[in-house]
Formats: structure tokens, sequence, C-alpha cells
């Protein structure tokens, strides 16, 4: 069986002075994978999403995207919301939406079939500052949808929102597995991995402490050595 792999970290270490936030990390992401980076605070998650998205320099240690050393061409097959998109409160979703559509270079099909994606398709002429915080996020999927990435990145997608919008981020994190689109999502709920997740690399304390099928690694014995409980 050949999958293709999307990410692939080879030995990743990180330190900020004598604090060591990532420690020899490897794991692969498989396409149409569903991924989770499962940790408590402080494992080393955010780190780690830093240094694939070139944000930040890892000490030792390698990755590669769609197999390829990183390059500035590869950017465009990623999408992301680490940078917070910084929409405009008076104008409506479809609005906010032309706008970064224009800088892309995509078209009003492309802004129709994301806002479908979201669920926002009805609600698209109203205002974003109307929006609840699910919605809010919803539309920030949505603006980084449009550049049709291959891979869509997310740290603690469902942090801070209400039970109503946690479980409307997490269905359509599962359709984007669905429709195939890889996502990367760093969580420290274990419940959210299980819920959402089709892989997982688990983290403590920037030490990978294993990765695989969700499936295989949390009916895995060892969950309870590896302290599921602080998840
Ligand atoms: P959280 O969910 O709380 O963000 P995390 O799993 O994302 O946690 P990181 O934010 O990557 O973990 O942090 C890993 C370790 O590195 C922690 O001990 C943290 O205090 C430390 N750290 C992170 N960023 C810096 C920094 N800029 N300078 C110094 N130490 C840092």
């Amino acid at each position: 069986e050949q999958q293709q792999q999307i990410l692939s970290l080879d030995q990743v270490s990180k330190r900020y002075g004598r604090i060591q936030a990532l420690n020899n990390v490897s794991f692969t992401v498989p396409a149409g994978s569903v991924f989770g980076v499962l940790g408590p605070n402080g494992s080393g998650k955010t780190t780690l999403l830093g240094i694939i998205m070139d944000v930040l320099k890892a000490n030792a240690g390698t990755y590669t995207w769609f197999g390829q050393t990183p390059h500035e061409d590869l950017r465009k097959r990623i999408g992301s919301l680490l940078e917070t998109p910084n929409f405009y409160h008076y104008y409506s979703a479809i609005r906010n939406l032309q706008i970064t559509a224009a800088v892309k270079g995509r078209g009003e099909d492309d802004i129709e079939r994301v806002l479908q994606l979201t669920e926002l398709w009805e609600r698209r002429d109203s205002r974003f500052s109307t929006f609840s915080l699910g919605m809010k996020q919803r539309l920030a999927i949505a603006n980084a949808l449009l550049g049709r990435p291959e891979v869509l990145l997310l740290d603690e997608p469902t942090n801070g929102l209400d039970p109503a919008g946690i479980a409307e981020i997490r269905e359509l994190i599962r359709n984007l597995g669905q429709q195939g689109t890889t996502v990367i999502m760093a969580s420290h709920l274990l419940d959210e991995v299980e819920k959402v997740c089709s892989h997982v690399a688990i983290l403590k304390k920037g030490v990978l402490l294993t990765s695989g099928h969700v499936d295989e690694v949390l009916a895995n014995e060892d969950m309870i050595e590896i302290g599921a409980a602080d998840l």
C-alpha cells in the first residue's frame, strides 16, 4: 500500500535556553489523515507547529513537506490558522472572504465552496461582528481553505469555544478529512483527538511517546503509563 507522506519529521529538537522544548521528535503524517498532536500544556505542540511552519528554527533534525525539503513554493500547499486573519468587523462574512480571494487569486466559486463547507453560506451576508466565536473560527477556517491547501494546520482549534461551537468545529474537521484535506491539529484534549482524529502523535515534555492510528495508540495499555489522565 503506497500512501503519500504529507509531513515527515526526523529527529527534530528545539531548545529555549535551558528548556528542551522538543527532543529528537520523529513521526510521519500520511495523506488524508486527520493528525492530532496531543500533549498537555508545555509539551511542545506549539513549538512543533512553529518549526514546521518555518517561523521557528530547530536546533537539530530535519523535516520534509510532501517528501521535499521545505522551500517557498510549498507554502501555497499548506493552509494555517497560526496567524489569525484580521477580519473587518463591519464587513459581512462574504466580503471578508472576497478580500482574501482577491489576494490569493480565487473566484466566487471558491468562496461559495468554502462557505458551504463551513456551513456559513446562510449567514454569508451577516456582519463579522455578529458572529459567535464558533462562527468566527469557522470563517477563519473558510479563509484558510480559500487557497485550496492540501493540508491545514490548526493549533487548539476548539479553545475558548462554547459546547455548540466545539461540536461544530469538530464536525467540520472530520468533514475536511473525509473530503481529502489532510489536517494537522494540536490538542491537549484526549477525547477531542479520539472523536476527530484518525492518527495521533503524543508528546510529553518535548518527547514523542508514541504515534500511529488513533485506534491502535489509544487502545494500548501503555496509555496508563503515558499518563492519559493528564491529557
Ligand atoms: P501550550 O498548549 O501551553 O502552548 P505547548 O504544548 O504548545 O503548550 P510549547 O508552547 O511549545 O508547548 O512550550 C514547550 C516548552 O517550551 C514549555 O516549557 C514552554 O514554557 C517553553 N517555551 C515555549 N516558548 C518559549 C519561548 N519563546 N521562550 C522560552 N521558553 C519557551
